[in-house]
């Protein structure tokens, strides 16, 4: 069977070559008679690919020396607790924006830590659009600003760096962290699970100001505690081995491909296309106002609901596969992270033509 085109929103597709090479290198990694897998993270190879992977991101993401890169694991979701009793230091509160799911799922856990003041919530125009910047409540008592900037389920994407908050910016990256160019100096905090568009499930990377290293709570788990993972070279434990390794061959492949703002250019051509087939036509529809919309994650509805699973099972048997819309969304979401090709999203957009012409 050919290699499909997969939409999966993550774990997501990786690409071609970052697969041929894992097989490549399965059975003796970098001339140690053993895969990646089944050696030590203390061994001497395993902690000079890690000092390397450390210093590739710093070099991709152009990341400040006021800023640290961790590496941690747990998913991102349990950065949705990590994050309060490491930040909130001597504050009771923080601020959460609400723009669709992830987000409410971060500031439903930071309840349980802290006032967390609710800045704006989009779930009032049912996720459709970022709420009014002048509708924001930011408290200059916060101890930081948490957003998602990239809403994964709902299609929402922040396409301007948050400006004027007062306090610390958190940001959730997880589905759009190297998909351009980040200026990382404005931010407090900035996590991304890897599964989107970096690696493996397992992974979590933080790129974390310095200054911030010292709040934490002193009676949270130590392998949680940012300032251990920093003085321990992210290892306090063993760490998700297969993931690190993966992301370093992700990272080699993006650099191949003209690195980050050819991604963003990527990422734009291809959510273009698909956006536009989506508008022109009477046939699918999507309910994101377009300056919101997401280049990740394209969200769209057959105007007859009827004929999603059909649209669904059609589009596999094309080879077109994890295509179904989130269970809280319904419709059809398609995942557009740097992995995919362009020639993925042209099948795609050739797919619905013809099934409108056949079903509409
Ligand atoms: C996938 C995702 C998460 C959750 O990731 P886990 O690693 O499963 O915890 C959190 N935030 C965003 C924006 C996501 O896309």
């Amino acid at each position: 069977m050919n290699r499909a085109f997969n939409f999966s929103a993550g774990p997501s597709t990786l690409p071609q070559e970052v697969l041929e090479k894992i097989q490549q290198e399965l059975l003796n990694w970098q001339g140690t008679g053993a895969s990646v897998m089944e050696i030590g993270h203390r061994s001497s190879e395993f902690m000079d690919f890690a000092d390397k992977l450390r210093e590739k991101f710093v070099k991709i993401l152009q990341i400040p020396d006021s800023h640290e890169i961790l590496f941690c694991s747990g998913g991102a979701s349990t950065q949705n607790a990590m994050i309060p009793l490491n930040l909130l230091g001597n504050k009771k509160s923080a601020d959460y924006l609400v723009t669709g799911l992830w987000s409410n799922k971060a500031w439903l856990e930071a309840n349980k830590y802290c006032t967390a003041n609710l800045v704006a919530n989009g779930k009032e125009n049912n996720f459709t659009s970022i709420p009014e910047r002048s509708s924001w409540q930011v408290h200059e008592d916060a101890a930081y600003f948490h957003y998602a900037s990239n809403e994964t389920v709902h299609g929402l994407q922040f396409h301007e760096p948050l400006q004027g908050i007062p306090v610390p910016l958190v940001a959730d990256m997880s589905s759009d962290i190297m998909s351009k160019p980040i200026d990382i100096y404005r931010y407090g905090l900035i996590y991304a699970g890897a599964q989107k568009n970096l690696s493996t499930p397992g992974l979590t990377i933080l790129i974390i100001r310095r200054d911030l290293l010292d709040r934490a709570r002193h009676d949270i788990p130590l392998n949680f505690h940012y300032d251990t993972l920093r003085n321990m070279n992210s290892m306090p434990n063993t760490p998700v081995t297969f993931s690190w390794y993966i992301a370093d061959l992700m990272l080699d492949w993006l650099e191949k491909q003209g690195g980050l703002s050819a991604m963003a250019q990527a990422s734009q051509r291809k959510s273009q296309k698909l956006y536009t087939a989506i508008d022109k036509s009477d046939f699918y529809i999507n309910h994101v106002v377009p300056k919101d919309r997401s280049l990740m994650n394209v969200l769209f509805y057959l105007h007859d609901d009827k004929l999603t699973p059909l649209f669904v099972s059609e589009a596999t048997a094309n080879g077109l596969i994890s295509l179904k819309g989130h269970r809280d969304t319904g419709g059809i979401r398609a995942s557009l992270y740097n992995a995919m090709p362009e020639k993925g999203v042209d099948a795609l957009v050739s797919f619905m033509n013809d099934f409108e012409k056949t079903h509409g």
